[in-house]
C-alpha cells in the first residue's frame, strides 16, 4: 500500500494553478510598491522604462519590469538594494565571492522565517519528521548552507546536529553514536563521507542514515547513485541562491525528477539569455526569479545565469508547484575544471585543474598565484579537505561531446 503523503505546508504546496496565480499577483503588486517606495536604485530602473507601480496589476505584467543582475548587486553593494531600515534587519549572509565583490544579503526576522519554512518543506519532502536526527554538515557562517538547513531542521522538530563541514571521521563517529537519519551537505562532501566510511572498514549497515539533502554545487545522476549506494540512503537535490534567501528556493520530492519551486514565495521565469524575451514553459533558457515575500532584500526579476527548463507535468507526490530541472550550465562564463584523483602510496591525492579564461591570460604570475591560493582556500573551507589547484591554459581541458570530463580517477581500487 502507498504510504500517506505528508507535506510541511499542504495549502501552498498543493495549491491549484488559479489560486497560485491569484496569490502571486497579489503579492507581486505589493512587492512592486515596496521597492518603488523603499529602494531608490530599483525605482530609477523602473523610471528609465517609464514604469509606475500601477502598471503592474498581476503576474501577466511581470515581463514589463526591468531585470536585476549580479552586476546590479555589486553596484549597489552593500546597502543600495536594502528595502528596510537596518534596525529591522536581523541577519546577513553572503556569497562566496569567487569573482569580484561578494554579494551581501539582508534578512528581517520574517525573511529568516520564510527561508526556514522553505528548507522545512525540503526536509519533509525527503521523508523527515520530528523523530529524525538531522546532521547538518554544510558549512556554517556567511555561507547559507548551514544556517538554512539548520533552521528548517529546527522547524520540523528534528534533533539537529550542527556539525558544519570538515573533520570527517568525527562526522562519522557522531553519525553512528547519535544515530543520524538525515544528512545535509554538499554532494561532493557526501561522496567524501561515503568514501571515508568505507575506508574506516564500515558499511551502510553500520549507520542509520535514510536520506540526504544535497546542494550548493552541480552534481550528476551518476554521483547521486554513488552516494546513495555508499551511504545506503535516498539522495535529494536542493537549490537556492543567497541573493534570494539560500537553499530551499526549490527542492526535490520522492519522485526525484526535478525540484519543486516554492512558487508562493518565488516566481520563476525562463528567458532567452541574449534577448531577455520570456520563453514558453518547457523551453530551455535562463532562470529568472522574483522574490514575493522578502522584506529586507527583495529582488525582482533576478537573473540567475543558470540554464534550466521548467515543467508542470503532474507529480506523483501531489505537489502542484512547478518543477525545475537541475541547472544545465551557466549563461555566463564559469571556469572549466577537471578533478584528478590519484593514490600515492596509501594517500589519495586530489588535484583540480582550473582553466583560466582568455581575458585573464595576459595577467601577471602574481595574479595567478593569488587566484590559485584563493581557490584552494575556498575549497578547503567548503569541502574540509585540501586539494592541489593548478591553473591551466584556456581550452586545454579535453571535452567529450562538448562537455568537459569532470573527474578522472587514476587510483587502482579493486
Ligand atoms: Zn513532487
Amino acid at each position: 500500500m502507498e504510504s500517506p503523503k505528508v507535506y510541511w505546508d499542504k495549502e501552498h504546496e498543493c495549491m491549484s494553478r488559479e489560486e497560485m496565480k491569484k496569490l502571486q499577483s497579489e503579492k507581486l503588486v505589493k512587492q512592486v510598491q515596496n521597492v518603488w517606495d523603499n529602494v531608490p536604485y530599483y525605482r530609477r530602473k523602473m523610471e528609465v522604462r517609464g514604469l509606475k507601480p500601477s502598471d503592474i496589476q498581476s503576474i501577466d505584467d511581470l515581463h514589463k519590469l526591468p531585470f536585476l543582475s549580479k552586476a546590479d548587486l555589486r553596484d549597489a553593494y552593500p546597502y543600495g538594494l536594502l528595502a528596510r531600515p537596518l534596525d529591522e534587519c536581523v541577519r546577513i549572509q553572503s556569497t562566496s565571492g569567487t569573482t569580484g565583490k561578494r554579494v551581501v544579503a539582508f534578512y528581517t526576522q520574517n525573511d529568516v522565517d520564510m527561508w526556514e519554512d522553505c528548507t522545512a518543506r525540503a526536509i519533509v519532502a525527503a521523508g523527515g519528521n520530528k523523530d529524525d536526527v538531522c546532521q547538518v554538515a554544510y558549512g556554517y557562517g556567511l555561507f547559507t548552507g548551514g544556517a538554512g538547513l539548520h533552521g528548517g531542521s529546527h522547524k520540523v522538530g528534528c534533533l539537529t546536529l550542527p556539525m558544519s563541514s570538515g573533520n570527517t571521521e568525527r562526522q562519522i563517529q557522531f553519525m553512528r553514536d547519535l544515530e543520524a537519519t538525515i544528512l545535509c551537505c554538499t554532494p561532493s562532501y557526501a561522496a567524501y563521507i561515503g568514501e571515508t566510511l568505507h575506508e574506516m572498514g564500515l558499511s551502510p549497515d553500520d549507520i542509520k542514515l535514510k536520506a540526504g539533502i544535497f546542494g550548493a554545487e552541480p552534481w550528476t545522476e551518476e554521483m547521486r547513485r554513488e552516494i546513495e549506494k555508499s551511504l545506503g540512503i535516498k539522495a535529494y537535490d536542493i537549490y537556492g541562491l543567497t541573493e534570494l534567501s539560500g537553499p530551499g528556493v526549490s527542492f526535490e520530492c520522492s519522485e526525484q525528477t526535478g525540484m519543486h519551486i516554492n512558487e508562493d514565495h518565488f516566481i520563476a521565469e525562463i528567458i532567452d539569455p541574449n534577448t531577455g524575451e520570456v520563453l514558453p514553459e518547457g523551453t530551455k533558457g535562463e532562470l529568472v526569479f522574483t522574490s514575493l515575500d522578502k522584506e529586507a532584500f527583495p529582488l525582482l526579476r533576478y537573473r540567475t545565469r543558470d540554464i534550466c527548463v521548467l515543467s508542470r507535468k503532474k507529480c506523483s507526490c501531489g505537489r502542484t508547484l512547478v518543477k525545475m530541472a537541475k541547472p544545465m550550465g551557466r549563461s555566463d562564463t564559469m571556469p572549466n575544471y577537471q578533478i584528478v584523483v590519484d593514490r600515492v602510496g596509501t594517500t589519495d591525492t586530489f588535484d583540480i585543474l582550473v582553466e583560466i579564461s582568455d581575458d585573464m591570460f595576459s595577467d601577471t604570475v602574481k595574479t595567478y598565484e593569488e587566484l590559485q591560493k584563493k581557490i584552494t582556500g575556498e575549497l578547503k573551507s567548503v569541502l574540509g579537505i585540501r586539494a592541489r589547484v593548478k591553473l591551466v591554459e584556456p581550452k586545454s581541458i579535453p571535452r567529450s561531446e562538448g562537455k568537459a570530463v569532470r573527474v578522472i580517477d587514476k587510483r587502482k581500487l579493486v
